[in-house]
């Protein structure tokens, strides 16, 4: 039988219009496997659905606990993978042909799209995947088979690009006021076909470094005098058939552009369009050194290209998670609020990079680590990276805050810059010329490569020795108050041109700093590491693992590229399920509590009294309430919800965090390693909880019938439009995906009063902010 006619045969098909059997012809494969060939292996993260045309196939659950390895054989008509699809999470099992089979595959985007307009298939695809989910919920709460299957997993985050299902040449661009660097990308191949870099651009002795898998090599271009002919340079090189590259300009997929400054708007990358060239050019005021040239870039691509997507990746993006105290500068308000003045932190691609490749490496999943990235190069600063997200950073503003750079001072009392204004009355360009030029290492010691500086050293320089301990000692400064930020650490990386090739400063830095249990061993600190690998330099036993990693921002900056393209592809793709409304309830602080500790507070054998139901099947708000007492205050009457959890939490709002003088961080339910703890009151009695205190993130529960429809994978993280008095737009909300879910968006007091949100209140899912890789 043909593909078509056999995919023709199958029930789950059978609704689909003539346009969607279109779709399904043009994308669907069949493949030939001889028996015991792997199909899907065990980690890998889902990108197809798999039908099985001819013979059977052996479904692998390895051995755990003291259950020992299951075996489930499919046969024809069958289908499997979907589970993966749908939750993004690594597969579970191992699929092995057991007979020679014949196997249909199909792209998980083929597969969105089929399902996004048509609600008859999507209701068949959605009760396969409850059955699926309900079952596998039972097999994984006896077993822990996601999360041994995490560690197996090569590529949990997708910096490889596993999870580009179509082939995508992505080109990545970084175009600045006298210099233009470009990397193109095979997604499939997951290779860099071409760089290159055309540096001094307008000076007369411009160069052009070029680099390939096969050739190195540099170009004088003193003719090139202007950024157009910097890119007109770039597009000949490209498509040189020299290089191999590409054929032809329009062989690009899309284009990625680093752009510095995303002021508060930006917390992921974006398409570009109308609106975001505008949002980029108000936020040039703030980097004007930057913003402009990244514009100008941009501008050039929409020209040559109109009809490929262009994609911004903000510096300022990964920091947008920072809390308002450790982004609020201690100015008159008003001053701030009107003119934008706040800590932004940059090299925000870089350290996301840094948390990703770390947790990739050490097999342990982003959200149990706390991690401190130090981007040491030219430029430098430091990143406190809770749970994957930032929490705080050294640079502020600008750039120009923080660590000692290459020619930037970092911290500096205000009141000396004053002082030298009004002195010998230096003017504002003096006082820039000062900052950005002339101070940092280059400033002390009257060089700004660290490579002179330690050379210098050697021979006895005493400024370049005060220049290398000035260095060390402010960034050893910063990582002690980065764990005290944290609340400890699992992590210590370093990268970029300093971090990542000088052993002497990475050693100078670790000094002293056992008592946090950072112990770098001298043996393993050897100088480099090639790019695309991790060296661990700490001892074996050390609490702390110390990282280095070379940066890599434009690979970053292609994964970003890609996945904003697949994220406005799943929106468009499911523009008219998405009008769904998603009803709101607010949910108050509460407290989950554990049976023993339900125990001690309420008496011995003592049960939860169920008051009403909520809105989630089979949870309920108790008659008991419990009160809550931090180390400045008291919360009473706050409500335990049912029924009874393994470990007990307490969620609070902002504005009860500084009631009881908590300082708790925003984290999912259930995620309460190194949570602050607090005391809790009950008729009978009060526990001291030593963790549990979160600040819940905003999320939506969701059945797998709506999280077809809507094209959502456990765990992405969406932003949603609410229409209350005040139009408002939530950020940061995590879509959670069980079939015992009924659609539903939980917010806190504090969120509500912002947006005026009454009961009966809902709102619409307007774009995906993150996709979660695991
Ligand atoms: P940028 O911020 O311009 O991207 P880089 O990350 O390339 O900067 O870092 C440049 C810095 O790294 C320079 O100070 C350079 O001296 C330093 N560097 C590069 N290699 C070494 C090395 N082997 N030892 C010490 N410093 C190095």
């Amino acid at each position: 039988m043909g593909l078509s006619t056999f995919l023709k045969s199958l029930d789950i098909f059978a609704d689909l219009s003539d346009r969607e059997w279109f779709i399904l012809d043009e994308n669907a494969q069949g493949i030939e496997y001889a028996p015991d060939a792997a199909i899907i292996k065990r980690g890998e993260i889902g990108r197809f659905l798999w039908i099985i045309q001819e013979g059977e196939v052996k479904v692998i659950l390895p051995p755990s606990g003291s259950a020992g390895e299951i075996t489930i054989l499919l046969k024809t008509g069958s289908l499997f993978g979907e589970m993966s699809i749908m939750t993004g999470e690594p597969a579970i099992a191992d699929v092995v042909a057991a007979t020679t089979c014949r196997l249909i595959k199909i792209p998980r985007e083929t597969l969105s799209k089929l399902i996004a307009g048509n609600p008859k298939t999507l209701g068949k695809f959605a009760r396969l995947i409850t059955e699926r989910m309900l079952s596998n919920a039972r097999i994984s709460a006896q077993h822990d088979h996601q999360r041994s299957a995490y560690r197996l997993n090569e590529d949990p985050y997708d910096l490889n690009f596993s999870s580009a299902s179509e082939p995508l040449k992505i080109l990545v661009l970084n175009s600045g006021s006298s210099s233009l660097k470009y990397s193109l990308f095979d997604t499939i191949r997951n290779l860099t076909l071409i760089e290159g870099a055309i540096e001094k651009i307008g000076s007369g002795d411009a160069a052009h470094h070029i680099r390939t898998p096969q050739i190195k090599h540099k170009d004088a271009q003193p003719d090139v005098m202007t950024m157009n002919e910097a890119f007109d340079v770039m597009i000949r090189t490209l498509t040189n058939p020299e290089f191999t590259a590409i054929d032809r300009l329009s062989d690009l997929n899309v284009v990625g552009h680093r752009v510095v400054h995303g002021g508060g708007q930006f917390s992921n990358a974006v398409v570009i369009n109308e609106n975001i060239m505008a949002s980029i050019r108000s936020a040039s005021s703030m980097a004007p050194l930057h913003n402009p040239y990244n514009l100008a870039g941009i501008e050039r691509m929409q020209l040559l290209l109109p009809a490929v997507p262009q994609v911004a990746v903000f510096d300022t993006a990964f920091h947008q998670t920072m809390p308002s105290h450790a982004y609020t500068y201690a100015l008159p308000h008003e001053v701030c609020e009107r003119e934008l003045i706040r800590r932004y932190g940059f090299h925000g691609t870089n350290h996301e990079y840094m948390a990703l490749r770390a947790s990739t490496w050490l097999k342990r999943p982003l959200g149990e680590l706390k991690m401190i990235s130090c981007h040491l190069g030219n430029g430098a600063s430091l990143c406190a990276i809770d749970h994957g997200r930032s929490i705080d950073t050294s640079m502020g503003m600008t750039p120009l805050e923080g660590l000692i750079m290459g020619t930037r001072p970092g911290d500096v009392d205000p009141g000396a810059i004053i002082h030298l204004m009004k002195n010998a009355s230096r003017n504002i360009e003096d006082m820039d010329r000062m900052l950005n030029r002339e101070s940092g290492l280059k400033g002390i010691s009257g060089k700004n490569d660290m490579r002179e500086i330690l050379a210098g050293a050697e021979q006895g320089d005493v400024r370049c020795t005060r220049a290398i301990s000035a260095f060390c000692y402010r960034t050893r400064k910063y990582i002690g108050a980065y764990v005290a930020a944290l609340g400890g650490l699992d992590v210590l990386i370093f990268t970029a041109g300093i971090g990542a090739n000088s052993a002497e400063i990475r050693a100078g830095i670790c000094q002293g700093l056992d008592l946090f249990g950072i112990r770098l061993s001298h043996d393993r600190n050897l100088p480099g590491v090639e790019q695309g690998g991790v060296l661990d330099i700490s001892v074996p036993d050390a609490k702390v693992r110390i990282l280095v990693i070379p940066a890599d921002e434009e690979r970053m900056i292609a994964r970003k590229t890609l996945h904003a393209l697949c994220r406005v592809r799943t929106i468009e793709e499911t523009r008219m399920l998405r009008s769904k409304p998603v009803p709101i309830s607010v949910s108050a602080h509460h407290v989950h509590l554990s049976q023993p500790d339900f125990e001690r507070l309420f008496g011995q054998g003592k049960t939860m009294t169920p008051r009403s139901d909520l809105s989630q099947p089979n949870q309920f708000a108790c008659q008991e309430t419990v009160n809550l007492i931090g180390p400045k205050g008291k919360v009473n009457r706050v409500r335990i919800l049912g029924p009874s959890r393994k470990e007990s939490q307490v969620e609070i709002s902002r504005t009860e965090e500084f009631q009881l003088g908590i300082d708790a961080p925003v984290r999912e339910s259930g995620d309460l390693a190194g949570t602050p703890g607090i005391t809790i009151e009950g008729e009978a009695g009060r526990i001291e909880l030593e963790k549990g205190v979160i600040c819940a993130k905003r999320h939506i529960h969701m059945p797998p019938e709506d999280a077809l429809g809507f094209g959502l994978r456990n765990r992405d993280v969406v932003r949603v439009g609410v229409r209350g008095e005040r139009e408002l737009i939530f950020g940061d909300v995590v879509i959670r995906i069980d079939p015992n879910f009924k659609l539903d968006m939980h917010i806190d007091t504090d969120e509500a009063n912002a947006a005026e949100i009454s009961v009966g209140a809902s709102g619409v899912i307007d774009s995906i902010q993150h996709r979660c890789y695991m």
